[in-house]
């Protein structure tokens, strides 16, 4: 294994020495600070006490010191709602084991061993200059590698690789009992195959915290000659347009994503901008670029003031925003150069952007049905355009075939996101398409989620059983917990 120049020295000094099921030596107790905590949508906050975690043993401490209502493992708090909170009890600030430990740049494929509070965004820095990539990115850089786990995260590639739990090659866990276990990726295709270490892997992929704290991960990677990005953009007349052109011609791709218009009614209804990309050949690049073509443009210009009202997304913004959006999308363009903020992380270019939903905050409304239910997508998507709730920032992408975890969300069909202020009525439409969702066999993402019912979340992820059988097995008390898995009665 080749060593990491830039961020190797000391890394393991303050880190136990972790072998599968090694009992780590707690440390004496660790101050705590009540804090409210809420997600990326700025709704359902919740007090508890947080517990600033640099160490393994740091974390076996705040485990021991937890109170009747357990703990929660948290990264940056990007996911949308109650996942990374607990009420009344502990949370793990986990963004603090953050040393990238060893790249193998010469294994293929290469691989990163990180702790897992490293943002992707750190991780992407540091990989760059070595011509390495984090294979799955979702639409921000600002969540930890175990938030990424813990979520199985995707990104517009998912159609050609998957979430990001398909590339962990190992993870390392600390359970309840306070110790650490090294769990590998398991070989084999089914559930019924694996052992116990396998079923634990896979339900800590997606588990949302639930099965333990994941400290450290080995992740594969890919190359790549540049940090740029070759991208064709159409524009889309309607929903069917847009179906139908992501159905014939994804495949040609590694990425896909449309940002469709969410508040225009009538034939254009969900007229859509589809961008659809590969990464970029050194030899595609500008004489300019190709004196640097490994160079990270990661452009910030501040952060969002704390100053919006409530109601800064209405009629007039939303159409306003939509029509410029739709706009400045060209017809049809082929080969445009595009570096990674561009293409994958716009909306890093701004922190706290959540703030201009005002103090009520947001929901993230993310499902997905299978390919055979093309009605009922279409018929939610009407549902949420004419539901008279407006959201200016729209995804739509294909996914493709799901993985082994029982609570990960993707699965092969379509998938819909939108950004939805709080207030009254909203309810009422997400109750409906949930019901819809259901109907048609789909499922809304836990990552985003902070309003869906128990009855409803076990009618959506039907392999529920495979996960409760691996979490009461390593957590019988269930010591890890969290506002979501309470709220869903997990
Ligand atoms: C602008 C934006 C765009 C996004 N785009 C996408 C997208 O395209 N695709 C997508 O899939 N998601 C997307 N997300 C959601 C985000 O990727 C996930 O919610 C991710 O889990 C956030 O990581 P985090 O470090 O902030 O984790 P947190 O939000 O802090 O925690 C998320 C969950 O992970 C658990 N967790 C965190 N760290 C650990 C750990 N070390 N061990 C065990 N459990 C842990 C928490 O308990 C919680 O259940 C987006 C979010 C934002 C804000």
């Amino acid at each position: 294994m080749n060593d990491f120049p830039a961020v190797r020295d000391d890394v393991r000094s303050d880190v136990p020495d972790i072998r599968p099921s090694a009992v780590v030596e707690e440390q004496p107790p660790l101050p705590q600070q009540l804090v409210e905590l809420h997600g990326w949508g700025r709704a359902a906050g919740s007090m508890s006490h947080l517990a600033s975690i640099d160490s393994v043993a740091g974390a076996v401490s705040a485990l021991r010191q937890g109170s009747g209502r357990g703990v929660t493992p948290r990264g940056l708090g990007r996911s949308y709602g109650d996942a990374a909170q607990n009420a009344g009890g502990t949370t793990l600030d986990l963004t603090h084991l953050n040393k990238i430990l060893a790249v193998d740049v010469a294994a293929e494929p290469a691989t990163v061993t990180v702790q897992a509070g490293v943002s992707l965004d750190t991780l992407m820095k540091a990989l760059l200059p070595f011509g390495l990539w984090v294979p799955v990115l979702p639409g921000t850089r600002q969540v930890t590698i175990g938030g990424a786990i813990a979520a199985d995260v995707h990104g517009k590639n998912h159609h050609t690789q998957g979430s990001f739990g398909n590339h962990v090659r190992s993870l390392d866990l600390l359970t309840a009992d306070g110790a650490v276990r090294t769990l590998d990726r398991p070989g084999g295709g089914s559930w019924e195959g694996l052992d116990d270490d396998g079923r634990l892997f896979w339900a800590t992929i997606g588990g949302m915290g639930l099965t333990g704290a994941i400290v450290e991960a080995v992740v594969e990677l890919q190359r790549v000659e540049t940090a740029y990005f070759t991208v064709d953009t159409d524009r889309c007349s309607d929903i069917d347009d847009l179906m139908a052109r992501m159905s014939e011609g994804d495949e040609d791709y590694n990425y896909s994503v449309a940002w469709f218009d969410a508040v225009t009614r009538g034939k254009h209804m969900g007229r859509a901008v589809l961008t659809r990309g590969d990464k970029a050949k050194l030899s595609q690049l500008e004489p300019k670029q190709r004196r640097d073509p490994l160079k990270f443009v990661a452009p910030s210009f501040g952060t969002i003031p704390e100053v919006f009202p409530n109601r800064m997304v209405n009629k007039l913004t939303a159409k306003a925003f939509s029509e410029f959006w739709y706009r400045k999308a060209p017809q049809h363009r082929v080969g445009e150069l595009q570096n990674i903020t561009q293409f994958f992380h716009p909306l890093d270019i701004v922190a706290e952007w959540n703030r201009v939903y005002g103090p009520n905050g947001f929901l993230q409304y993310q499902f997905a049905v299978p390919f055979d239910a093309p009605e009922t997508f279409k018929r939610c998507f009407e549902m949420i355009v004419t539901s008279g709730h407006l959201s200016c920032l729209n995804v739509l992408k294909r996914f493709g075939p799901g993985n082994l975890s029982p609570l990960s969300f993707p699965m092969p069909g379509w998938t819909l996101t939108v950004d939805l202020p709080i207030e009254a009525g909203l309810d009422k439409l997400c109750d409906a398409l949930d019901e819809e969702v259901v109907g048609a066999g789909g499922r809304v993402y836990l990552a985003k989620d902070s309003r869906l019912t128990a009855g409803r979340f076990r009618q959506m992820y039907p392999r529920l059983d495979d996960f409760l059988s691996v979490r009461n097995r390593v957590d019988p008390q269930h010591l890890f917990s969290s506002d979501l898995a309470r709220r869903l009665e997990l």
